[in-house]
């Protein structure tokens, strides 16, 4: 396989897929891999779901595209049945995460405005914040190794550390407009924000009169075990910016808002080509179907809960390769001590496949749709690879 037509900006693994079905990835090179990344939390429903798959046929033979100069009831309907699920009013529909908040960030925003108080622009985000590669977004995660070489970070995003009370209160002021938060760090290293500090977060932004906005790109659409991750904090925030769980795998993306928080955005304020594109509604309105469905939710928190003790096994039976476990339904961090890409290889050996992340860690997001029976055998994948990886670091050690 060449790629040099590509730009060369991902560091890929030498592998490709040609068919999925639930949570398995069936490889160019005839072997059958278990995932338990989900394109990074997308895959929300597995591989091929029928129902969705059913749902995609059925429109992409009736109709594809119409404009948003026109009315277009699946994307209304969609919205009504978000809102009905969620804190939130009134939804705008784009592609993908970076555009979801890149809406968040400009719906707080126009609130001041519309309240006569335009000065308010500055969003406040945290330390190792993960909130997309747009250049609005890479300002607001404030990383710079995604900053560099691309000019002036763009104005208006102040970054705190996480935690920092203090440091928090201190960067509040005059033209302050947001606070800007996942309520687990994804990218970052699964960093869950204790529901404790949510409720303060929440509490302060009604003290002085600024709005709580979450990214929950990859917390939402059920993975950590409730509908929106708030939830386990009992809080209701202000605008949500929702994507890759939602469509399942089609490119969906969505800013929730309530009313109120809603009403700068005016005819006019903002737009979209494709943003709620009739396919996409169909597929996201079908994976709507599989997660909602009577106990789905009680049962990603249950199975995460299984997971989750599973992995903590593997910390104490691998303690050079692995340092801790934490996270919240199906989205879990294990911690490493070896490298973690080297983690990350050597469960692609056993046929697994994790997601890195920041912190050293290797994240397991898999389809929501994974059974106890392949908790299992992802364990015990991980578990092998963990064995092969000790050796390999023993002799090493042995070696030096
Ligand atoms: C993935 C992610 C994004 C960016 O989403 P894209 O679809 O890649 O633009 C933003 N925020 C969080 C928390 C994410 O995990």
């Amino acid at each position: 396989m060449t790629d040099h037509s590509l730009f060369p900006t991902f560091a890929r693994a030498p592998i490709s897929f040609e068919k999925g079905e639930g949570v398995w990835l069936y490889g160019s090179d005839g072997e059958k891999y278990l995932d338990v990344m989900s394109g990074v939390a997308v895959n929300s429903v597995g591989h091929a779901h029928p129902h969705v798959v059913e749902a995609l046929k059925r429109q992409g033979e009736r109709l594809w595209h119409v404009s948003n100069w026109f009315e277009i009831p699946e994307q209304a309907a969609l919205a009504e049945r978000l809102t009905r699920l969620s804190f939130a009013d009134r939804v705008f529909f784009c592609n993908s995460g970076a555009e979801a908040i890149e809406c968040c960030i400009k719906t707080a925003r126009r609130w001041h405005y519309a309240e006569g108080r335009p000065e308010r622009v500055d969003i406040i985000t945290f330390e190792g914040a993960f909130h997309g590669r747009t250049l609005a977004t890479i300002a607001a995660g404030g990383q710079a190794k995604y900053l560099e070489g691309f000019g002036p970070k763009a104005p208006g995003f102040i970054q705190v550390p996480f935690g920092d009370r203090a440091a928090l209160e201190a960067a509040i002021g005059p033209t302050t407009a947001a606070l800007l938060i996942e309520p687990i760090q994804g990218e970052g290293g699964v960093r869950p924000v204790p529901a404790s500090e949510l409720a303060y977060l929440r509490d302060l932004c009604d003290r002085e009169g600024i709005l709580l906005v979450l990214d929950e790109v990859q917390t939402g659409m059920g993975r950590t075990g409730k509908f929106f991750a708030h939830e386990h904090a009992g809080i209701t925030p202000d605008i949500v910016g929702v994507a890759k769980g939602i469509g399942g795998g089609f490119p969906v993306g969505a800013c929730l808002a309530t009313e109120d928080a809603a009403k700068g955005m005016t005819p006019g304020a903002h737009g979209s080509t494709f943003g709620g594109n009739v396919l996409a509604m169909a597929v996201a309105d079908a994976v709507l179907d599989v997660i909602t469905a009577p106990g789905f939710f009680a049962d990603v928190a249950r199975k995460g809960l299984i997971l989750k003790q599973k992995l903590a096994g593997l910390v104490d039976s691998h303690p050079t390769v692995f340092a801790a476990v934490r996270g919240e339904g199906l989205l879990i961090g294990l911690e490493c001590r070896a490298n973690n890409m080297k983690v990350f290889d050597a469960f692609r050996q056993h046929k697994l496949l994790g997601c890195p992340a920041g912190g050293n860690v290797v994240r397991f997001l898999p389809p929501l749709i994974i059974t106890e029976a392949e908790i299992d055998e992802a364990v015990a994948r991980a578990d092998a690879a963990a064995s092969d990886l000790a050796a390999t670091l023993a002799a090493q050690g042995a070696a030096a």
